[in-house]
């Protein structure tokens, strides 16, 4: 296989893993990444003494079993150290009544959601049913949406009896689930899990999918869980990286992809890229493109020209948000006690406040002192557009509402913040190359879920898709997995049909 060349476009995790899962089978892979650095939405900045992860602060997947531990094994490298997160978050509510620690132990959280939910049980034990037939069947490496025999043979494969039962709710949200259990006046469950469901799937209770919102609403809990990363989150990205280096993948930094051509004479793929100083063009039997697919309509001009379906398929994918983040640093001291790594809080003007604070001493601040990021979801059309000096204003506005909030939060005194700065749609275009600086993949709704979702393969012979659009979704785990399910992919195009990890 040493003569078949892949070409992966970006550097995240998406991009990282699936590099790293085909040189290891014998693939010679160029990995082109715009950033100087890997990591994507995953990746980490320094300022001054600090280290802050850009975006994604918590990981699922580390567990034995886990996607992030099945791969890492497979590559034959050291899984990152990391630990689990216990309670994974509190959620305040913000309306007076106790805050909601989202606890690791299966009995602890039934415990807790029954005092805080009193009559709730009937609906977490029917997600919970829906998400172990879930898990059997994506752990059984289903290929989706079905786009030829192969991927259907796959999802036969991977089908279990259970799934034929929960197969039914293929349309139903997680409101329906509620409705079912005669819940669908409990405001502060529903409150809850809007807040849970938004951060996981971009949707809430009225438009997730049962089916995909059943499993992620069991993440935090044993036999899966969600860790932080010693360091940074960083390391995840790095530990990929080495297992490239040792696979040799030309790894290239700074160097956009422009376009994509599909060459009829050798039957293989342009892939024109520009750096700050040349324009240089690379070959390939496949490409792997992992930004947002929304960015095809350009990378792709002239192939969609021919292809009106595929265009129109590709502009009618919903705006996905956009976010603030607020990035800082302070003494431990000046931060009232906390017993939780994240919190999740509702502010009445901000929306929902996604809260990471670091361990003392866990390498992103100096000993004593503790890095605080705190994130919420903003449209990204509020923010483009703007002149200069009204979007400069905005910023600081935004800088200073979320500062004063935290400060009430978490009785922080405002001349305590040794850092504080805010990223906005326009950081994360600059950062990820993602247009308008759209993130989180597709919000997971029926429409879009599973079957019905975007696949990864496209109408182009030799060009995939994955990362945070695809099957099954968004996060380092669902990407991960993606990555995976591509690699498969692209094995069986060349007749290796049992590869599994
Ligand atoms: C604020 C925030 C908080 C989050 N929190 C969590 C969390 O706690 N846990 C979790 O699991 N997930 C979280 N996520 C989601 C998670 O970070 C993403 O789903 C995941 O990292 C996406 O990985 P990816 O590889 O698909 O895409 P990306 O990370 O976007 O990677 C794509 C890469 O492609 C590069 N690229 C783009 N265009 C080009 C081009 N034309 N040429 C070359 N390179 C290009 C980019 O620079 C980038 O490195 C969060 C995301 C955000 C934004």
């Amino acid at each position: 296989m040493s003569k078949t060349k892949i070409v992966v476009v970006g550097a995240g995790i998406a991009g990282l893993t699936s590099a790293a899962i085909l040189s290891k089978l014998g693939f010679s892979v160029t990995l082109i990444e715009s950033h100087t650095q890997s990591g994507g939405c995953a990746g980490t900045f320094k300022r001054k003494k600090y280290i802050f992860d850009v975006g994604a602060t918590q990981v699922a997947g580390l567990e034995e079993g886990g996607i992030h531990s099945k791969i890492f094994k497979f590559l034959d490298i050291p899984i990152p150290e990391a630990t689990i997160l216990n309670p994974a978050c509190i959620v305040d509510l913000n309306d007076g009544s106790n805050p909601i620690p989202i606890w690791y132990d299966q009995d602890e959280w039934i415990q807790e959601r029954e005092r805080q939910f009193p009559g709730s049980g009937k609906f977490w034990q029917l997600c919970n049913l829906i998400h172990k037939s879930n898990w059997t069947f994506a752990n059984n490496n289903p290929v989706l949406p079905i786009k030829n025999l192969w991927d259907f043979t796959q999802l036969l494969k991977a089908l279990v009896p259970a799934n034929l039962a929960t197969g039914i709710l293929l349309k139903s949200t997680i409101f329906d689930l509620l409705r079912l259990c005669g819940l669908s006046n409990e405001e502060r469950l529903i409150k809850f899990l809007n807040l849970q469901l938004k951060l996981y799937s971009q949707e809430d209770v009225y438009k997730t999918a049962a089916l995909y919102g059943s499993t992620v609403l069991q993440m935090c809990q044993k036999p899966h869980g969600l860790w932080h990363l010693k360091k940074s989150m960083q390391v995840l990205s790095d530990g990929l990286e080495y297992s490239l280096k040792k696979t040799g993948v030309k790894i290239v930094f700074g160097q956009k992809v422009h376009s994509l051509s599909f060459d009829d004479k050798t039957k293989g793929w342009k892939i024109s890229a520009t750096s700050s100083e040349e324009n240089i063009d690379y070959y390939a039997d496949d490409v792997i493109y992992t930004p947002p697919p929304q960015s095809l309509l350009k990378i792709l001009e002239n192939s969609l020209m021919g292809n009106y379906n595929y265009k129109k398929r590709i502009k009618s994918l919903p705006n996905p948000s956009g976010a603030l983040v607020f990035y800082s640093a302070l003494k431990k001291e000046h931060i009232k006690s906390i017993s939780s790594n994240h919190y999740q809080v509702v502010s009445n003007e901000l929306g929902s406040l996604f809260v990471s604070i670091s361990e003392d001493g866990d390498g992103r601040a100096p000993k004593g002192e503790i890095t605080l990021i705190a994130s919420i979801f903003t449209k990204t059309n509020d923010w483009f557009n703007l002149d200069k000096n009204l979007y400069i204003q905005k910023k600081k506005e935004y800088l200073q509402k979320i500062s004063i909030f935290l400060e009430k939060q978490f009785d922080i005194e405002s001349k305590n913040w040794l850092h504080k700065e805010l990223a906005t749609p326009l950081g994360f275009e600059r950062w990820t190359n993602r247009p308008n600086g759209i993130v989180g993949g597709l919000g997971q709704n029926p429409n879009i879920f599973g079957l019905f979702g975007l696949s990864s393969r496209t109408p182009f012979r030799g060009l995939w898709l994955c990362g945070d659009s695809i099957y099954p979704g968004e996060g380092t785990a669902g990407v991960s997995q993606s990555a995976l399910m591509v690699s498969r992919q692209i094995l069986a195009s060349r007749g290796i049909n049992d590869f599994h990890l």
